[in-house]
Parts: structure tokens; C-alpha cells; sequence
């Protein structure tokens, strides 16, 4: 599947390398067209090119905002080569297909970041670029585009490993990238237009390629203005393409912990267990698995019930009714689950105000994406982190070997340590977590709070011992000292499980021996920030 390419294109602000490569494709007998100031460099470089105005028979006007806006120019990109009446429309009009097109666009980006006027900026605003850089890349079926001077040496490295042509992958992935950057190169002009008019009322996410889901009231707190934007073209289940069957408008936080909750409990897959994930503020104050979903929520709730109170519940089943009737008892902001039983919307429905949200579905834990960050005056982006514990090579480090009870509760620790701000510490015992350990600056006190949560659940129930006795601890991060492992043995716990790497491994290995606990490495930190 290839189209031999026999004219060019070539439309571009900025000319660097531009001679060496329309040479190397005039060398291969491809036609060259091109506009004003890209014929001038070119002819001067002593190169056969036809100049724009020639194919459209129009002059160039308007200081050039309009050069090649003509059919002559969109026909010739947009005609689908094996379709007759296009092929017949290109005859009728005398018109030539164009196979390559290169195009930089105005240098808008650079004319902002020199601080030039209002009228500058406006100016650099390129529109007959865009518009064929959109064309092609649809096109693509038939048509490359290079829209970035790094790409002339792939593009001939590709017409001269296929003999005058480029391959369908290669197309393929010059018009995402093509369809990338007028995105960003739009996204850059309504930044800075906002900037100018004086709107922050809704934040400008269009660089992510967002569009707006749902204006919010407010963002975390109330002077903060606020928006959830969906990715378009992104089906993955969740809280975007949640439905909300009830309750009050979702807030920016709810939002928040919804997502969070949802991704933790989606860890459990539901053919196994039936699985419970309480978050506030992003950290699951409970989480437990079990056989059905009460018995799961009774569980997790016990891990934290001063926490659970105004908390999200994420449920991996279909909420049932023996769930949604104790789920209510308390003050709960939100739950979600992929579905609800017709019994079990009635009795939410008792509580107007509780948000209800049915996914459908459960995300893929596994699935590719990625996470956003802004930072001052930028974005961080990374995969999300899609490693799951059952897929990593568990290895026992300690003389003792875990048990086969331990192990499975290892896993579900680990599965939930995921979820929590680092530095993350869980203890856990019979599938559910009795000491969570959230969000501190030292992993010591972490493990101090997730031990001392675990003696708080004993005191509650009446328990002559804490509830970390007999638990398994895990921890998101290596232990960089024995402290940490040394008071999770204090606490009670009989294993452990961490990603091991640490310059003093053989250090928290001597004390897990001396403690008598097993250890396992799974290699794979769950750092969350
Ligand atoms: P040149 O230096 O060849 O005269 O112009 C190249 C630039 O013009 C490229 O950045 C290209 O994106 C832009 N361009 C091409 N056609 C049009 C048009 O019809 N209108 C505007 N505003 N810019 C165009």
C-alpha cells in the first residue's frame, strides 16, 4: 500500500533545511509548487519549482493571507486517488493532485514569546497553512504531510527505501502528528487569547485536547474557577463517561475522588471478588474484597469509619440492595459502580442529595494513558501507571517464605498501596486493609500512622490486640532503612511486601529475618503524587 509520490507541495515559515530537501526530492523527479517565499528560496537555490499563483491563476493577496485558500490547492489534496468522480472533478477543472505536502506553519509561538504587540500576534495567526495541513492529513489515505523540518530526512529515507513512495505507516503517523500540531498551534492562540481578553473563568485545557464536559461552581476551593474537560476520542470507562443517575451536581473534589475511587476498586476484578474502595481526598481510608459486596463495604468501613464519613464508595459489582441499604446509613458524597440494581436505585434514591454515578463498565487497569499535571507555565504529562501486582515477579527474599493466606493479602496490599499517596504504608489481613498509612514526608510516619490506625480499629471493636497482629504490611516504596520494617514487625505484621532496591536491602533483610517476618520484592514501585 503505497502511492508513488510525483508532486510536492512546499509551504514554509521556516526554511531551514528546506534547499537539501526539496533538492533530494526535485532529484527523484518529483514536481515541486510552492508559495512567495518558499519559490524565491528556492529558485535562487537554482531549483525548478512552479510558483502557487500559477496552478490557483490567482495572485497572492493580502499580505498573504490568502495564497493557496483555492480548490486548485484542496482539490489536489483532497481527491481520493482510486475514486473516478474525484479523479473526473480533478480532469474537469484542470487540476493536479499533490502527493507530499510540507508545511511550517507562521510562526505564532515565537512571535508571543518575543513579546511582540497585539497586531503582531494577530498577524502570525496562519490560516491557509493549517487548512492544508488539515486536508492532507485526512487524507491521508493518499496524500504525506511533514509539518516538522526533524522529519525531511525520514521522509527521504522512506521515498528511497520504496522506491518514490511512502508507506502507509509513515502516512499514517505524519497526519497524527499533523492533526497534533494545529491542535497545539490552536490551542496556543486561545491561551493567549484568553490572556488578553481577560477570561480565567474557564481554565484552558485545549492543549490536552479537552472539550468541555461540565463547568464546575468551583475548583477545590471556592475562589478557584473550575472545569472538567473530556479527552474526545478517548473511551476508556470511568468517571468521564460515567452517567449520573442521581444526586447533587458533582463538585471539583467529588470529581477528584471519584476518579480515584473508581481507579483503586477496578484493580479487583470482579469475577474474583467482590471489592470496596472508601476514598476521601484521593486516599482510600478502606478498602476490602470479599464475597459479596456488604460484607466488602462492612469491611472497609471498619478499617476507617471516622474517615469513611462524607467519603466516595466504589463498588466493583453492580450495587445491589443489601449494599446500597447499608452504604446509606451513613454520610456518603458519592458511590459508583459499574451498574445498579433496580432495588438498590430505589433505596439511593431515599437519599436525594447522594450521587450515584453508573460507569457501565470497569476500566482496564492495565490500559494505556496517560496522566496531566500543570506546572507553572506548563504541563507534565506520563503513562498512567498500569502495573498491576499479579503481573510482576514476586520474590521472597526472607528465610521464611510467606504462607499461602499471606501471599494473597500481600497482593491485595500492594493492589491497594497503589492507590495511596506516597509515602504509602498498608496493613491488611483476611482481604481487607485495617491501617492505612497516607501521604507523609517520611515513610517512618506513615507506618506510624497506618500502626496506629490499625490499634485505633482494635480499641473500637473491643479487640485485646491491634489489628495489624497477623496483618501483612506494604509499602509503595523500598524501606531506605530497617526502622520502617522494624515497627511494622512492632505492629504486628508478619510480612511484608515492597519493590526492594534499596542501597541497604541487605540491611532490612537481616532485620525482616531477625523479626521473623517474610519479605517479598516485587521490583515495581507504586510511587503517587
Ligand atoms: P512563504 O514564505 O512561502 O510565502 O509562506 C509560507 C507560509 O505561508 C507557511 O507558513 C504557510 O503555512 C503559510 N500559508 C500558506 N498558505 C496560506 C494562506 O492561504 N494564508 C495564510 N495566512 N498563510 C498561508
Amino acid at each position: 500500500d503505497t502511492t508513488p509520490v510525483t508532486r510536492a507541495l512546499l509551504s514554509v515559515s521556516d526554511k531551514t533545511g528546506l534547499v537539501d530537501f526539496a533538492r533530494a526530492l526535485s532529484e527523484r523527479g518529483i514536481a515541486l509548487v510552492s508559495t512567495g517565499g518558499t519559490h524565491k528560496a528556492l529558485t535562487e537555490a537554482g531549483l525548478p519549482v512552479t510558483e502557487v499563483s500559477e496552478l490557483t491563476r490567482f495572485p497572492e493577496m493580502m499580505d498573504g493571507r490568502v495564497k493557496t485558500l483555492h480548490p486548485a490547492v484542496h482539490g489536489g489534496l483532497l481527491a481520493i486517488r482510486d475514486n473516478p468522480e474525484h479523479q473526473a472533478a480533478l480532469a474537469a477543472h484542470g487540476l493536479q493532485a499533490i502527493d507530499l505536502l510540507v508545511v511550517n506553519l507562521y510562526p505564532f509561538e515565537a512571535t508571543l514569546e518575543a513579546g511582540r504587540p497585539f497586531g503582531d500576534c494577530i498577524e502570525n495567526i496562519d490560516v491557509g497553512g493549517p487548512a492544508m495541513i488539515r486536508a492532507a492529513a485526512k487524507n491521508h489515505a493518499d496524500v504525506a504531510v511533514v509539518v516538522d523540518v526533524a522529519d525531511y530526512a525520514a521522509v527521504l529515507g522512506e521515498l528511497q527505501a520504496h522506491d518514490g513512495s511512502i508507506g502507509s505507516g509513515m502516512r499514517r503517523r505524519l497526519a497524527q502528528k499533523a492533526f497534533s500540531r494545529t491542535a497545539s498551534y490552536d490551542a496556543a492562540i486561545s491561551n493567549w487569547f484568553a490572556g488578553e481578553i481577560g477570561n480565567d473563568e474557564a481554565p484552558t485545557f485545549r492543549a490536552f485536547g479537552g472539550t468541555l464536559g461540565q463547568s464546575l461552581r468551583y475548583g477545590e476551593n471556592p475562589h478557584q474557577a473550575a472545569a472538567f474537560y473530556r479527552s474526545p476520542g478517548i473511551a476508556r470507562p470511568g468517571i468521564a463517561t460515567a452517567r449520573q443517575v442521581q444526586g447533587k451536581e458533582l463538585s471539583y473534589n467529588n470529581l477528584n475522588d471519584t476518579d480515584a475511587a473508581y481507579e483503586c476498586v477496578a484493580e479487583f476484578d470482579p469475577a474474583r471478588s467482590a471489592a470496596v474502595a472508601i476514598i476521601k481526598h484521593a486516599n482510600p481510608c478502606g478498602v476490602a474484597e470479599a464475597l459479596s459486596l456488604l460484607e466488602a463495604y462492612e469491611q472497609a468501613l471498619a478499617c476507617d469509619p471516622t474517615s469513611a464519613f462524607g467519603g466516595i464508595v466504589a463498588l466493583n459489582r453492580p450495587l445491589d440492595a443489601e449494599a446500597a441499604r447499608k452504604i446509606v446509613e451513613i454520610f456518603t458524597e458519592v458511590i459508583i459502580a459499574p451498574e445498579a440494581s433496580e432495588e438498590a436505585m430505589a433505596i439511593v434514591a431515599a437519599k436525594k442529595n447522594l450521587r450515584l454515578l453508573l460507569a457501565g463498565a470497569l476500566p482496564d487497569p492495565r490500559a494505556a494513558g496517560e496522566t496531566v499535571r500543570t506546572l507553572a507555565g506548563g504541563l507534565l504529562v506520563q503513562g498512567r501507571d498500569k502495573a498491576v501486582v499479579d503481573d510482576m515477579p514476586l520474590r521472597v527474599v526472607t528465610a521464611r517464605q510467606p504462607s499461602e493466606a499471606e501471599f494473597a493479602d500481600l497482593r491485595f496490599a500492594y493492589r491497594v498501596a497503589k492507590h495511596v499517596k506516597s509515602n504509602a504504608i498498608v496493613y491488611a489481613r483476611a482481604g481487607a486493609t485495617v491501617g492505612i498509612g497516607a501521604g507523609q514526608m517520611s515513610r517512618v510516619d506513615s507506618s506510624r500512622i497506618a500502626a496506629w490506625k490499625a490499634a485505633e480499629g482494635a480499641k473500637r471493636i473491643g479487640a485485646p490486640d491491634s489489628l495489624a497482629k497477623g496483618s501483612v504490611v506494604a509499602s509503595d516504596a523500598f524501606f531506605p532503612f530497617a526502622d520502617g520494617l522494624i515497627a511494622a514487625a512492632e505492629a504486628g505484621a508478619t510480612a511484608v511486601i515492597q519493590p526492594g532496591g534499596s542501597m541497604r536491602d541487605d540491611e532490612v533483610i537481616r532485620a525482616a529475618d531477625a523479626a521473623g517476618l517474610a519479605m517479598v520484592f516485587t521490583g515495581t514501585r507504586h510511587f503517587r503524587h
